[in-house]
């Protein structure tokens, strides 16, 4: 292991490019490039000093992405030159407590999700609103494989349940799954620790995009009393990669929502959500074409063309206005909410 006090180098810690130029540098680059994911709960003592080894780490190897560092361990989505993968691996093992992680590989190819290396020190790694001294975050629930989470989910005494927003579970959830109504993962533990109060003691499997916020959320409702809590090891993510590869039965219905370009990625050919305006059967989240709008809505293909892709009639005239009067009327104002629209309730996903 190499200690790392010794590696930071006096790099520059920003590029300044402007976006158009990093992107002619990426295309004439034409290298093959590997988007990947990863996280760590652990205790970092000093995430400034982590921040300027990484990044004096990995932009020599022309690492890309996102990253944020913070006192309670690393949330990373990147992506590396494939012919540095093993580099970038050597570079994570090097770290005590970064030995063993799991990388999330989402696309092989050349890649272009990210145009430059961003590492930022953060408060918390995922927003969640806990006082983290009252509990610790690295005493998280059991992690469960693809096959272990269906012999779970064949129980009668298991409660499965969706840890991301709505709008994230509307659109594909797992067969049976609890879904809460909460828009943000702050609201979202305070209801499931509710939601679960007379279930205590039966098996609770906790599941969310790539395992994250699963993470946190088990260790909190540990700290809470809750005794059987699994969490679904690497989320839909790797749920979905294990059912592919071992021909597992696949519980998931729907679309799998991704905080990226894609929006979502399709795992199963069942239909689960219908369109904001119309009703129709349809899982497409897209935002309001108003930019000063924004909202994320589920519409189909007929609305979309109707409404001109906006969530409204009011977003519907404003587009439709000369560009100059809609800067005036945008200027100062900020997108009202999210979604267009937010349940009351938690629901239940069907069985079948
Ligand atoms: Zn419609
Ligand atoms: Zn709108």
């Amino acid at each position: 292991m190499v200690a790392i006090f010794a590696a930071v180098a006096k790099a520059p810690l920003h590029n300044r490019h402007d976006k158009s130029a990093l992107l002619e540098q990426l295309e004439r680059e034409g290298r093959a490039r590997t988007t990947l994911s990863f996280y760590r709960y652990a205790k970092v003592a000093n995430p400034t000093f982590l921040r300027d080894h990484l990044f004096s780490t990995w932009e020599p190897l022309g690492v890309r992405g996102r990253i944020y560092v913070s006192g309670e361990g690393i949330n990373a989505q990147l992506s590396v030159p494939t012919e540095q993968l093993e580099h970038f691996r050597q570079s994570l093992e090097d770290i005590a407590w970064m030995q063993g992680l799991r990388l999330n590989i989402a696309i092989e190819g050349d890649d272009k999700s990210f145009l430059k290396l961003i590492i930022k020190v953060r408060d918390k790694i995922v927003a969640d609103g806990l006082d983290d001294a009252g509990f610790d975050v690295t005493d998280c629930g059991k992690h469960v494989s693809a096959s272990e989470f269906n012999a779970l989910a064949s129980q009668d005494d298991t409660v499965i349940v969706d840890m991301r927003n709505h709008y994230e579970s509307e659109v594909g959830h797992f067969k049976g799954a609890i879904l809460p109504a909460a828009e943000t993962f702050r609201d979202e533990i305070r209801e499931v620790e509710d939601l679960l109060q007379d279930r205590k003691e039966e098996n609770i499997v906790l599941y969310c995009t790539g395992g994250i916020r699963c993470e946190k959320a088990s260790a909190y409702l540990k700290h809470k009393g809750f005794p059987n809590v699994h969490q679904l090891e690497g989320g839909i993510i790797e749920y979905t990669r294990q059912v592919k590869a071992q021909g597992l039965d696949n519980r998931f219905q729907g679309v799998n929502f991704v905080f990226d370009e894609r929006m979502a990625e399709r795992v199963s050919d069942d239909v689960v959500a219908e369109c904001h305006h119309c009703g129709t059967a349809c899982d497409t989240m897209t935002n309001c074409a108003n930019a000063a709008c924004n909202v994320l809505m589920v519409q189909c293909p007929d609305c979309a063309e109707s409404m001109k892709h906006t969530c409204s009639s009011a977003c519907k005239d404003f587009i439709a206005l000369p560009e100059d009067v809609q800067k005036a009327q945008r200027s100062g104002t900020r997108p009202q909410r999210r979604t267009l629209r937010q349940p009351t309730r938690a629901r239940v996903a069907r069985k079948g």
